[in-house]
């Protein structure tokens, strides 16, 4: 089988390049085609020698996203919908800040989770992404813009449970983080999810990036209700975990709280929230729920929302009223998926 690059780190390159009779340094070079000049071929690696470029020809390969459509929102956000090698569709979405891109990437075809409220779920999980498709995403849409070094945030918000793909999402991590990887900060990048534990703490221990959980209620009853992953993994061990998590000087887990009409909205459950997440350093961001008519719930009216997000404020929680990017094209939180998938 021929190897695949972009999903080796630094010493597995060198490993690899010493294998077939080559200075590390060939390596480094090789890595430079794919994550500084980010090329798509061999034939681009120029400064290579003939007999190496041959043999990379013959032994590895350089996984490409075929992509297929993109779209953007009256908002500026933009949608890239990608083929993988085995026709699966793949959704990435790059959201324009004032002066740089977050980039939002997806970890799996699908999602097993479940949860109820999200459109990527409803059609269950294809498969997990290599990391090298994962990383691929960030690649191609650096490719597509004017400026390549302004995307600044990743976001693991995409499509998927990426603490369900831990192995390769781990190394597509590592390769977005290193000095000749992508060279992103690592403060710069945050993992999404829905609180698979064991994988909190694994990630904690082994990986120094920012944490976000898309809690969604203040008790166990709704969340067992929204979320079947709360049966596994209830609140009581869901927020040990992110007690132990360590953070530095100033670094916060973000929340995220989708407000979903007459389910998790009232003042009882902001009260509840309150008690809930008392000495987590935290950030909540309030993400009033994207409808879609295969999802039967609503977003609260737009006072509702308001009254909640001033009850975190008065007990001095930081709460973010996340404005909806880009569902005008089913590009914004829990929409991605629902054309590839189909
Ligand atoms: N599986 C990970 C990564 C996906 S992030 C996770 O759950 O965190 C996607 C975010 O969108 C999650 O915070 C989820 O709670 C939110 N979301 C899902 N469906 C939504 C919807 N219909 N409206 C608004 N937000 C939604």
């Amino acid at each position: 089988m021929r190897i695949d690059l972009k999903g080796l780190d630094t010493q597995e390159t060198e490993q690899w390049a010493a294998d077939q009779g080559f200075e590390p340094f060939r390596a480094r070079q090789i890595r430079q085609w794919l994550f500084k000049k980010l090329v798509s071929s061999f034939d681009e690696m120029t400064n290579l020698p003939k007999n190496l470029r041959a043999i990379l020809h013959e032994k590895a390969l350089i996984t490409a996203l075929e992509c297929v459509k993109t779209q953007e929102s009256n908002d500026g956000t933009k949608k890239y919908l990608f083929r993988l090698k085995d026709d699966y569709l793949i959704e990435s979405v790059l959201i324009p800040e004032q002066n740089h891109y977050t980039c939002c990437i997806s970890s799996q075809v699908g999602c097993a989770m479940d949860c109820r409220f999200c459109l990527t779920a409803k059609k269950g999980l294809r498969r997990n992404l290599s990391s090298s498709e994962i990383i691929e995403q960030v690649i191609h849409v650096k490719r597509s813009i004017p400026n390549q070094d302004q995307i600044r945030n990743i976001v693991f918000m995409g499509m998927g449970e990426p603490l369900a793909n831990y192995e390769a999402v781990k190394k597509a991590i590592i390769n977005l983080m290193n000095d000749d990887g992508l060279n992103l900060s690592k403060r710069r990048i945050t993992l999404s999810t829905c609180g698979l534990v064991p994988g909190i703490n694994r990630l904690g221990r082994e990986m120094n990036i920012k944490l976000a959980v898309s809690l969604n209620a203040p008790d166990d009853d709704i969340r067992d209700a929204l979320m079947p992953i709360n049966r596994k993994y209830p609140l009581r061990e869901l927020l040990e975990a992110c007690r132990t998590f360590p953070l530095h000087k100033g670094e916060r887990i973000t929340f995220e709280y989708v407000l979903i009409k007459g389910i998790n909205d009232q003042d009882q459950h902001a009260q509840d929230l309150v008690k809930l997440l008392a000495g987590i350093r935290s950030k909540i961001n309030l993400i009033p729920l994207n409808p879609h008519k295969g999802i039967p719930m609503l977003p609260p009216s737009e006072e509702t929302v308001l009254r909640f997000q001033d009850m975190l404020i008065k007990k001095h929680f930081t709460a973010i009223v996340r404005k909806s990017r880009g569902s005008d094209i089913l590009a914004a939180c829990g929409q991605l998926g629902s054309e590839g998938l189909d």
